[in-house]
C-alpha cells in the first residue's frame, strides 16, 4: 500500500509517501512558510502543493492521486480520548478538536491539515496517530499532579507525555537489537531533539515520562527550560509584571540551551561555542547533561533497576560528546560506555556499552513516519 504521511504544523506541512510493505520512502518534503511572506497563504493551498508534488507531471512517483491508499496524520495531543491510533471519523475529528486547548500550538494546525485532506481525498481512509498514545498506560501515581484533584477530574490536568510515535519506533528497533527481549527489560529512552524527553519503559510500555500536560516539563530543550520551580513563574508575574503571553514566550521560545547560552537553540552551535571557550555555552551543556543524568537515576529508581538505556533523535543519535557526558559517573548504575563505539555511532543502530557494562546502552535512529504509515495500515485493516 502507498501511505501518505502528513505532519501539519502552524507554518508548514511535512509529507512522506511510504510503501508500507517495504518501508521505502517514495517521496518526502515539506511546504513551509505558510501564511508568511513569500509562502503560500493557507493550509488549503499548501496541501494542494503537497499533492501536486506527488504526481508524475511534477516529477513525483504517482500517476495520479487515486494511487494513495490511505493517509496517516501526526497529531500531537490525543488527551484522554485516544490510547491508540484512530480512523478519522467525524466523531474522532471532534475529539481532536476538544483536545486543542491542551496543545494550542499543535492540534489546531493538525486539524487544518486533517480537514483539508478529508475534503480533497474524501474516498481515502485517513488515520490519526498520536504522540500521547504510547503513554496512555502510565499509572496514576505518575500521571496525577499533586494539585487540587478537581483540576484532574474535571479539567484533564495531568501528565500526558509526548514523543510517543518516536518511542514506538525506537522501542521496536531496540527490541530487534536485543533479540526480542525488550519486554523482559527495564529500559530508559532519551529522545533528544529540539524538544527532549525521557521515558521509563517496563514490559515494552511507558510507565513514566518527563513531559507533562504540555511538552514543557522535564529535560532542558533547545528553547524550553524543562523543570522549573512553579514559584518562579509567580515571582516573574508579580515582580516583573509578566503576563500569560510573556510567560508563554519565555518558556517556549527563550529558555533552554538558547536562554542559558545566549548563543543558539541548536546543540551543534552550543557545542562549538563551548569548545571555543564560551562559558555560558559550557554552563548550558552542563545543565543539559546534569538534568538528564538525574532523570536516568530517577527512572532507574522508578523501574527498580535498569537494563537498557537508549539514545535517539538529533542529539541522541549524533552527539558522542553529550552521550559521554550524560553517562559519566553512572557506573554505579552499571552504565559504562565503550568510548570508541560511542565515538563512531551516528544515526544508526549501535550498542555503545563497554564489554563489562551491566546496562546495554544503545543508539537508535527514530523513524516516526514509518510508525505512522504502519499504524495507518493497521487501523485501516481493522476497519
Ligand atoms: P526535531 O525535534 O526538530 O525533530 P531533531 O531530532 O532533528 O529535531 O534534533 C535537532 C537537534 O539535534 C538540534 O539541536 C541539532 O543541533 C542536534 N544535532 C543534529 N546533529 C548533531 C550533531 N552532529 N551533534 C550534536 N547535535 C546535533
Amino acid at each position: 500500500m502507498k501511505i501518505l504521511v502528513l505532519n501539519s504544523g502552524s507554518s508548514s506541512i511535512k509529507y512522506d509517501l511510504r510503501d508500507s510493505q517495504t518501508g521505502a520512502v517514495l517521496a518526502s518534503g515539506d511546504v513551509d512558510r505558510i501564511g508568511e511572506d513569500g509562502g503560500l497563504p493557507d493550509h488549503s493551498r499548501a496541501l494542494q502543493a503537497v499533492l501536486d508534488a506527488l504526481v508524475a507531471g511534477a516529477g513525483g512517483p504517482l500517476k495520479d492521486l487515486s494511487e494513495v491508499d490511505a493517509v496517516g496524520h501526526r497529531v500531537v495531543h490525543g488527551g484522554s480520548f485516544f490510547s491508540g491510533s484512530a480512523l478519522l471519523t467525524p466523531e474522532a475529528v471532534q475529539k481532536i478538536e476538544e483536545c486543542a486547548p491542551l496543545a494550542p500550538l499543535h492540534n489546531p494546525p493538525a486539524l487544518l491539515g486533517i480537514r483539508e485532506a478529508l475534503r480533497v481525498l474524501p474516498d481515502v481512509p485517513q488515520v490519526a496517530v498520536f504522540d500521547t498514545a504510547f503513554h496512555a498506560g502510565i499509572p496514576p501515581r505518575a500521571h496525577v499532579y499533586a494539585l487540587p484533584y478537581a483540576y484532574y477530574e474535571r479539567h484533564g490536568v495531568r501528565r500526558y507525555g509526548f514523543h510517543g510515535i518516536s518511542l514506538q519506533s525506537v522501542t521496536r528497533s531496540a527490541d530487534a537489537m536485543l533479540g526480542g527481549r525488550l519486554a523482559e527489560m527495564k529500559a530508559v529512552v532519551a529522545h533528544l531533539g529540539n524538544g527532549a524527553s525521557i521515558t521509563a519503559v517496563a514490559g515494552g510500555r511507558s510507565v513514566d515520562t518527563s513531559m507533562g500536560l504540555t511538552p514543557l516539563e522535564g529535560l532542558v530543550m533547545g528553547t524550553r527550560p524543562g523543570d522549573v520551580d512553579p514559584g518562579v513563574l509567580l515571582h516573574l508575574a508579580r515582580e516583573l509584571g509578566l503576563g500569560v503571553a510573556d510567560l508563554d514566550r519565555v518558556l517556549n521560545k527563550e529558555s533552554g540551551l538558547l536562554g542559558v547560552s545566549g548563543v543558539s537553540n541548536d546543540m551543534r552551535d552550543v557545542l562549538r561555542a563551548a569548545e571555543a571557550g564560551d562559558e555560558r555555552a559550557r554552563l548550558a551543556l552542563d545543565i543539559y547533561c546534569y538534568r538528564l543524568r538525574k532523570y536516568i537515576g530517577a527512572y532507574a529508581a522508578a523501574l527498580g533497576g535498569l537494563d537498557v538505556l537508549v539514545f535517539t533523535a538529533g542529539v541522541g543519535e549524533n552527539s558522542p560528546e553529550i552521550r559521554a557526558s550524560v553517562c559519566e559517573g553512572l557506573g554505579f548504575l552499571g552504565i559504562v560506555l565503550d568510548p570508541a563505539a560511542n565515538g563512531k555511532a551516528r544515526g544508526v543502530g549501535a550498542d555503545i556499552s563497554a564489554g563489562g557494562s551491566r546496562v546495554r546502552v544503545l543508539v537508535v535512529a527514530t523513524d516516526e513516519e514509518r510508525v505512522i504509515a504502519d499504524e495507518t495500515v493497521a487501523v485501516v485493516a481493522r476497519g
